[in-house]
């Protein structure tokens, strides 16, 4: 038989000059991205289906369809009673009622069943689909099945709370309005302040969880649940030793940290100080072009009244061993309990006086600034000790740049010796392709690891409307097409100087995640990983799906040797349900996707049928990059 499967893999890999090479059959899959890939279910995978068979090769690799046809390799990893479940259950998300009405739907269904009745119905169906289990014990068998078929997981607990837009709006607004109230100081920057019709940030988001601040002491438990997270992550590597290698990963939202209000401060005070920057030094304001010499940056300020300020504001300004300017203590933001009221006080050349780029905090906001750094300081020293990463998600672009900043600050700190901290970049962006060559810059110059997750983005119509709305200009890309080309070519520059430090022996300075459900930026990343050299094996590049979304993208990846990964999400099932109901909207949203994982399925469900294999029990020994 193993014959047989040789003999018809060769004539098909002659017939079509492609999919394996046949010195490296069991080893990395090779792909020809000039020609669509033609798939015989023989030349397809063909080490996982008889176990006897994996049992004599201990580390299977499959070719690699990249048309992303191969329904066989997809759904290797699950059972029969699975694929029909997943079949249902894309069926019912393409039911309009159903998925407007979900949650009510959900309740209603409750209520006639009982709790109990409820809660099996939820797993057969949508949570048994979507959700991996309820808490870190439930989960370990998902985990540890998608571990065989070379999936590792990113872990998210999904409990999400249900309240209403009246109340959402109501929290929002109190959180992020400065006690001192939202006095828009000289030069305000309107993005960066609340606005009541669009505080509800759940505004046309399906696919990102929303944390709505309450007190300090959520954002404690908020802490708490992500430290047990990463926990969930380790117990996982010492159960299964090996599991995830130290890959493992852990999602996290700083928004669940800490009072928005700082976070939009904080943003504002960024983008000011660039124009700051700017003004006085020339240029694009760009971080890395500011050179100027410490004397002539004191002869620029020699009209300041208050010397004393002056002095201590000069004091502060450090130059990096290329000669690049910094006005501000970055680092001191996470490490040294600095003020920020005091920090971003810079002298003003028209009006002669120190000012502030910051409205005045009083010393509880300060307080409350350093408990969410200390918060985020708890959990990244906590993964660095169980060796799990940590990603930290890109939210709305009013929050990101003190999001982005707080994070490069701790990729800094903790990412001395591996990437253990990642930042996310959204390619929606215009200004994405930017921000990633300056941050991949400064890891370069201050030698630390960089590690990044490259996303489209969550929030697009939201940022569009908000930003229409409040009169700025709207930050996304026009097109769809003009996304992508972000995403590629900030993806390429990562990989372009990836090689960079491949060419001088230092390997892994940089490791990015292409966290997309879009096969064509898959098919990307891999040619261009295979242009500049780069190895799956390198482990500098990896690819992430939503659970339960793309499989047939996720699981050939992973079972051909690509580094690849699951947005795992779980929780018990009461409280997993808003998360659900966005699953419902969402798949309504990427119909082309779902009628390609429904046609997929329905064919494999057939083959299986048809093959005699009612009872197929998946059985994978992949092992994870
Ligand atoms: C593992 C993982 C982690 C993620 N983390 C984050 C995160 O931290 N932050 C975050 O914001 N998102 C995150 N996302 C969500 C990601 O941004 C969405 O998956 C994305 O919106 C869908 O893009 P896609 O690459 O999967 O491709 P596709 O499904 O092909 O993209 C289609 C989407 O592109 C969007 N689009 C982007 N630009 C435009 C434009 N100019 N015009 C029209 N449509 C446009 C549309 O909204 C459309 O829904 C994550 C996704 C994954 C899988």
């Amino acid at each position: 038989m193993a014959f047989l499967r040789t003999v018809v893999r060769c004539s098909v890999h002659r017939k079509y000059g492609l999919l394996i090479d046949p010195l490296q059959s069991s080893s990395f899959a090779k792909v020809n991205l000039n020609q669509t890939v033609l798939k015989s279910s023989a030349a397809s995978s063909t080490l996982v289906d008889d176990p006897s068979q994996t049992v004599q090769n201990p580390t299977p690799k499959d070719p690699l369809d990249i048309s992303f046809q191969d329904a066989k390799a997809a759904f290797k990893s699950k059972t029969n009673l699975e694929l029909i479940r997943a079949y249902v259950v894309y069926t019912l998300c393409s039911f309009e009622t159903l998925v407007t009405h979900n949650m009510k739907l959900m309740k209603l269904a409750k209520s006639i069943l009982g709790e109990k009745l409820f809660i099996q119905l939820m797993k057969a169906t949508f949570y048994g689909h979507f959700v991996a289990g309820e808490d870190q014990y439930k989960i370990r068998p998902k985990l540890e099945r998608l571990r065989s078929f070379g999936v590792k997981p990113i872990l998210d607990y999904s409990v999400e709370e249900d309240i209403s837009q009246e109340e959402a709006e109501k929290r929002e607004v109190e959180a992020s309005v400065p006690e001192a109230g939202d006095t828009q100081i000289d030069g305000a920057l309107k993005q960066y302040h609340v606005e009541k019709t669009f505080a509800d940030r759940r505004y046309k988001v399906q696919s990102a969880r929303t944390y709505f601040y309450l007190n300090e002491a959520t954002c404690e438990r908020n802490m708490e649940t992500f430290i047990r997270c990463l926990e969930a992550i380790a117990d996982f590597q010492k159960a299964s030793p090996g599991a995830t290698y130290g890959t493992g990963i852990t999602a996290i939202k700083l928004t669940a940290l800490g009072r928005p209000q700082l976070l939009l401060q904080l943003s504002e005070v960024i983008i000011k100080a660039r124009q700051y920057m700017t003004e006085i030094v020339g240029g694009e304001g760009n971080v890395l072009s500011h050179h100027l010499k410490h004397e002539d940056l004191e002869a620029k300020f020699d009209k300041i009244q208050d010397k004393e300020s002056l002095r201590k504001f000069l004091k502060q300004v450090t130059y990096d061993r290329h000669g690049v300017l910094h006005l501000f203590p970055w680092s001191g933001i996470i490490d040294d309990n600095q003020e920020l009221s005091t920090t971003f006080r810079v002298p003003d050349l028209k009006s002669g006086r120190m000012i502030r780029l910051i409205t005045q905090l009083t010393p509880k906001e300060e307080e409350m600034f350093r408990n969410m750094i200390r918060r985020m300081n708890t959990i990244v020293k906590a993964a660095q000790e169980m060796d799990v990463r940590i990603m930290v998600d890109a939210e709305q672009t009013y929050f990101q740049p003190a999001i982005t900043r707080i994070t490069l600050e701790f990729m800094r700190k903790y990412n001395k010796e591996k990437a253990i901290v990642f930042n996310t970049y959204q390619c929606y962006l215009r200004n994405a392709l930017t921000e990633v060559s300056t941050d991949l810059e400064q890891a370069k110059r201050q030698n630390f690891y960089f590690g990044a997750k490259l996303v489209r983005g969550a929030y697009l119509e939201q940022e569009r409307a908000r930003a229409a709305a409040m009169g700025y200009p709207d930050p996304t890309n026009p097109t769809f097409d003009a996304t992508t080309d972000m995403y590629h070519s900030t993806l390429s520059e990562c990989l372009r100087r990836i090689k960079d430090f491949k060419n001088k022996g230092e390997d892994k300075k940089i490791a990015i995640m292409v966290a997309s459900h879009n096969e064509d930026t898959v098919r990307f990343a891999i040619e261009k990983m295979k242009e500049c050299d780069i190895e799956p094996a390198d482990k500098v590049i990896c690819f992430g799906q939503l659970l339960a979304m793309c499989d047939y993208i996720t699981f050939p990846l992973g079972q051909s040797g690509y580094s690849a990964y699951k947005y795992i999400p779980y929780g018990p099932v009461n409280e997993v349900l808003p998360y659900l109901s966005r699953r419902a909207h969402e798949n309504k949203g990427v119909l082309k996707k779902i009628q390609k994982e429904k046609s997929l399925l329905a064919r494999e469900i057939m083959r299986r049928m048809f093959t005699g294999q009612i009872w197929y029990t998946p059985k994978g020994n992949y092992v994870p990059v």
